[in-house]
């Protein structure tokens, strides 16, 4: 048996896609032969036009989807080997996400929704609230904890929705066009927090068609037409 020794930091593998092909029906070969692995600490942009495949990648990263072929192994795990209960669990445990819109609920104020998010996680009850709240504090929300989503501005419920993603402290979190609905200046806001997050600890894949975003993040895979065409890493700081 092997003990885990503090000195030996291999990376540890957070996610490894093997030849992925995702053919939609209707004949759509949305993504073709892309492998991809993601390790403990990176921040990543996943960026390319639209159409290019991004949202199915997103959604078979995120194990939403499965793959047609090829293989997807999430902390260790070969997706394939999983029944839908078992993946639940596993992407519960595992997986942070964020959207776009948000996906808050209307009548649940921000503590509530990302105490929400633990409930799916299977964290008890009692534990829900102080982990919330310590998620809401590293998003810079305490003061809003009471807020219905309608109270909060834009930029503020995508940190709810980046709180909710955190709680659990997941292996990866996965943001979809995260500064997608927001002006320039809580787009900025919502890249900044992500960026201070990563630099933290939290590992990130941003799934974005801007440019200017991925200019921003230290690693950029390019898709196209449902491949990869580029996977540049600009520093090797993690
Ligand atoms: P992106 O997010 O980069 O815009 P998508 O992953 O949404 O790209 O789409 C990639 C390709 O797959 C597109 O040609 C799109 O029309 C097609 N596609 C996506 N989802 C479906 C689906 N559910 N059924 C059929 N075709 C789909
Ligand atoms: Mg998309």
């Amino acid at each position: 048996m092997s003990a885990a020794t503090p000195t030996a930091a291999l990376p540890e593998h957070v996610l490894v896609l093997d030849e992925v092909t995702k053919c939609h029906p209707g004949g759509v070969t949305a993504l073709d032969r892309v492998s991809l692995r993601v390790d403990a600490g990176e921040l990543l942009a996943i960026v390319g036009p639209s159409g290019s495949g991004k949202s199915t990648l997103l959604h078979i990263m995120g194990t939403l989807d499965r793959p047609t072929t090829g293989s997807v192994r999430v902390g260790g795990h070969d997706v394939r080997t999983l029944g839908d209960r078992q993946l639940s669990a596993l992407r519960a445990r595992s997986l942070g996400f964020v959207f776009q819109h948000f996906h808050l609920s209307d009548g649940l104020d921000a503590l509530e929704n990302v105490a929400t998010g633990l409930l799916y996680a299977g964290v008890p009850r009692r534990k829900r609230r102080p982990l919330a709240q310590e998620a809401l504090d590293r998003v810079g929300l305490a003061h809003r904890h009471a807020h219905l989503p309608q109270q909060l501005s834009g930029g503020e419920r995508q940190r709810v929705a980046i709180a909710r993603a955190l709680a659990n402290r997941p292996a990866l979190v996965l943001a979809d066009e995260p500064t997608g609905a927001l002006d320039a200046a809580n787009g900025k806001a919502v890249l900044d927090l992500l960026v201070e997050l990563n630099a933290q600890g939290t590992t990130i894949a941003v799934i974005t068609h801007d440019r200017d975003i991925a200019a921003r993040l230290p690693r950029r895979v390019e898709l196209r037409d449902g491949r990869i065409t580029d996977d540049v890493c600009e520093v090797s700081a993690v």
